[in-house]
């Protein structure tokens, strides 16, 4: 089989070396990619958001699936055009894909179907916004509507901020907004490979959101993250699928726009019981650094068994060893940063036991590697626990000889402290 996968970061590294290691695989190419994803793929220089672009390639190069890694491509309806020239896709076309395009879109099926999530309000003027904010005090989560890659959400612990949130989103013409209830408790992300009709739970992971130690500083992509989540023992799991992720898919079904793909449930748990946060319509990055590795059975069956809705009888396995992953960082980073100097010592640390280092935004000069993007590359280990999993990794971080990077120093805290009670 020929396969093209879509994206560039250490998700798509991820999902490469998975990839990889399927037997039925002949040839992978990945468009962009990245210095990573070129160790298991050859690599086409295609911008993820040209979708004539896609088409053309998938086309020229015969492609028998094509595995889409981030959400612009998918809500810019990658799949539907891809279809439409009779090539498969992983993925959900740009109507499931709204699950995370749109905000008060995934509210209003939550309510609907009476899932389990804050209570909202979605405001299409400042005015209705300004007496949503009346109706639920502080702390109000305000966020606009619309796909804002994490940046459109503010956790508003006044009112006067609240407010200042508010205003700031309807500043632009025809913009949306959703206020919603405070949730207390601990995030989790869960993952579920779906077919349309069945979904299937495809582990589990916890993410480090904040830049600096001790879960402060700015919000970014993701400084590090692990799986599986302790807080989501099997039993919360299960009821996060039975309450929340499978009568969503039966909804979408319902509604003539079935979700196939990768759903990601953003999930607040608070005494045993889960909420919905929100929905992401693929792979987490960097959980997918965290969660790919412990994948025991065949990527590209699973997702071939999805693209064709054959996922009825299909159980995914993964290891019971916990993988933990540190994100290495430009300097300055998630603000302005630079590009472009070396990183030494990969080989060396690549060389670890249970260690693989995942490139997000890195770029090859010769036989030298340079950074070339804020999140640069993902140090990930396993091992029998997270504690061993955290010890790999930043023995390997420790050999990586990059002096304008840097990296969190406590990935995995919350999961380690656990092991010590
Ligand atoms: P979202 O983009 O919707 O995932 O929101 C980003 C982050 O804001 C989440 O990961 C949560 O930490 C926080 N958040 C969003 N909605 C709520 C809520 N209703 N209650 C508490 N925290 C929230």
């Amino acid at each position: 089989m020929i396969v093209l996968l879509l994206g560039s970061g250490g998700r798509e590294h991820a999902l490469a070396a998975a990839l990889a290691r399927s037997s039925a695989l002949t040839k992978l190419i990945a468009a962009p990619g990245n210095p990573g994803v070129a160790e298991h793929a050859e690599l086409r220089d295609v911008a993820v958001d040209d979708i004539d672009g896609v088409v053309a390639l998938a086309k020229a190069e015969t492609v028998d699936l094509v595995v889409v890694g981030p959400e612009v491509p998918l809500v810019l309806g990658v799949v539907d055009r891809l279809a439409e020239a009779g090539i498969r896709a992983f993925g959900p076309t740009a109507a499931a894909a709204r699950l995370e395009g749109s905000k008060a879109f995934t509210k209003e099926l939550c309510a609907a179907h009476d899932l389990p999530t804050a209570g909202f309000r979605h405001a299409k003027s400042l005015d209705e916004a300004r007496a949503a904010l009346g109706a639920f005090g502080a702390p109000v989560v305000v966020k606009a509507d619309g796909l804002a890659a994490g940046k459109g959400v503010t956790v508003a612990t006044t009112i006067e901020e609240a407010h200042a949130a508010v205003e700031a989103i309807f500043a632009d013409a025809g913009a949306e907004a959703v206020i919603e209830e405070f949730m207390t408790g601990e995030e989790a992300s869960l993952f579920a490979l779906c077919d349309g009709e069945t979904a299937l739970l495809f582990g589990d992971a916890q993410d480090h959101k904040r830049a600096y130690d001790g879960d402060e500083g700015p919000n970014t992509g993701g400084m590090g993250a692990y799986s599986p989540a302790p807080v989501l023992t099997p039993e919360i799991a299960e009821r996060a699928m039975a309450e929340i992720v499978r009568p969503t898919i039966a909804a979408m079904k319902a509604a003539g726009t079935p979700f196939t793909g990768f759903l990601y449930a953003g999930l607040m748990i608070e005494g045993g019981a889960p909420r919905l946060v929100e929905y992401n319509v693929r792979f987490g990055d960097p959980e997918a650094q965290v969660v790919l590795p412990r994948l025991k059975d065949d990527l590209l069956e699973l997702l071939l068994a999805a693209v064709d809705g054959r996922l009825e009888d299909k159980a995914p396995a993964f290891s019971p060893d916990a993988a933990l992953t540190v994100v290495m960082a430009a300097k300055g980073y998630p603000g302005a940063y630079a590009k472009g100097s070396e990183i030494r010592g990969l080989p060396q640390a690549q060389a670890r036991e249970g260690v693989t280092v995942f490139h997000a935004g890195t770029a090859r000069d010769g036989e030298r590697l340079l950074a070339n993007g804020g999140r640069v590359l993902a140090v990930t280990a396993t091992g029998a626990d997270v504690r061993e999993a955290q010890a790999r990794a930043y023995a390997a971080v420790d050999m990586i000889d990059w002096p304008e990077g840097f990296c969190r120093r406590d990935i995995g805290w919350r999961a380690v402290a656990r092991l010590e009670e």
